[in-house]
């Protein structure tokens, strides 16, 4: 098992596949990846991956990106992680630009869960955050997933002062008659956003005792489960769930590690610099990057120091997935 200096256990990786997007989000990419800097992971490199950290006990792998519906072998990407021995369960996250066209693929490929990115349902306040005016399409999108063979689907909403906390009640209406859980992620300073983000954070905590106050009642997750907290209503069919990294105690319960689309291993999504994986991505190499997973594991840090405005060397997300 992967166990850090503070006793933490880790189960889940979350794997960028590339740091490309389609999406323009304006607190994450609003001008987009500067060509020189894409990078994408070959899928020789993912199986490598893949194998080492399942290894080592992670049965969980979120694909993330950048957008990973951008890659065309994104199906064959979901195929090897799932049949790699040890992985359980192979989530996605997505913007859902391309879901509608190509959801059964990943269906088929053994997909077990979608996170679908929608800010607000609002289409003028959606064009005004993502870049791009297809709020509807969406909507149908999500729909189609929801019957679908993908067995879990989320959806993640960034809380944005100045987007779309006046249409809170919107999302969660959305909810009352819908099976889907919706996570409210607080929104992060990176390198790129700290006018953004001055002018548009909002506490978790906040909406979390607003939604109290109308009778929702969290409810007790595993500690493995990681640091989302979720809320149930009985008036609703849906679930709210809560991401807060500027919550006390919120690394605490961190389960999870990060591989970007160059091959880095990142201990926290806020650390100084990733660890270069790539040269022991080969045959014959697995115990090597087995030993310097357990070593440099040692060396991740109790917080990511997020309220001390620390950003690390995260310029934005899409470097590294959410
Ligand atoms: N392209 C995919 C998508 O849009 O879902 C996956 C990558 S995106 C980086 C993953 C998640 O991170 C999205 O839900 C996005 O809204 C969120 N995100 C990006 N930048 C963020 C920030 N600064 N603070 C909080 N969440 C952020």
């Amino acid at each position: 098992m992967l166990q850090d200096a503070f006793g933490r256990q880790f189960s889940y990786l979350r794997l960028s596949i590339t740091d490309l997007c389609n999406y323009r989000c304006n607190y994450c990419l609003p001008d987009g990846m500067p060509c020189a800097d894409y990078s994408s992971l070959s899928l020789d490199h993912i199986g490598h991956i893949a194998a080492a950290f399942a290894a080592m006990g992670i049965e969980k792998i979120r694909i993330t990106g950048g957008e990973p519906s951008v890659r065309k072998d994104l199906p064959q990407i979901i195929r090897l992680l799932k049949e790699t021995p040890g992985i359980k369960s192979v989530v996605m996250t997505t913007n859902g630009h391309k879901m509608s066209k190509y959801l059964d693929s990943w269906a088929d490929a053994g997909l077990d869960a979608l996170n679908i990115s929608c800010d607000s349902l609002d289409p003028r306040v959606f064009d005004a955050i993502t870049g791009r005016d297809e709020l509807d399409k969406l909507l149908e999108a999500i729909k189609l997933a929801q019957i679908s063979a993908i067995k879990t689907i989320k959806i993640n909403t960034v809380l944005l002062k100045q987007y779309n906390l006046t249409d809170l009640h919107k999302l969660i209406d959305w909810v009352k008659d819908t099976d889907l859980t919706l996570r409210f992620i607080e929104l992060m300073e990176t390198g790129d956003n700290a006018d953004y983000f001055a002018s548009n954070h909002v506490s978790a905590e906040t909406v979390q005792k607003l939604l109290v106050q109308t009778g929702w009642q969290q409810t007790i997750r595993d500690k493995a489960a990681g640091p989302a907290k979720e809320f149930k209503h009985a008036d609703y069919q849906g679930k709210i769930g809560f991401i807060a990294p500027y919550s006390k105690d919120f690394c605490d319960s961190c389960n999870r590690l990060r591989v970007s689309s160059s091959g880095k291993l990142h201990l926290c999504l806020f650390g100084d610099s990733g660890y270069d994986l790539t040269p022991m991505l080969v045959p014959g190499k697995e115990i090597e990057l087995q030993n310097y997973l357990s070593e440099v594991l040692q060396t991740k840090p109790i917080s990511h120091f997020l309220q001390e405005h620390n950003t690390g060397s995260t310029a934005q997300l899409a470097m590294l997935g959410g």
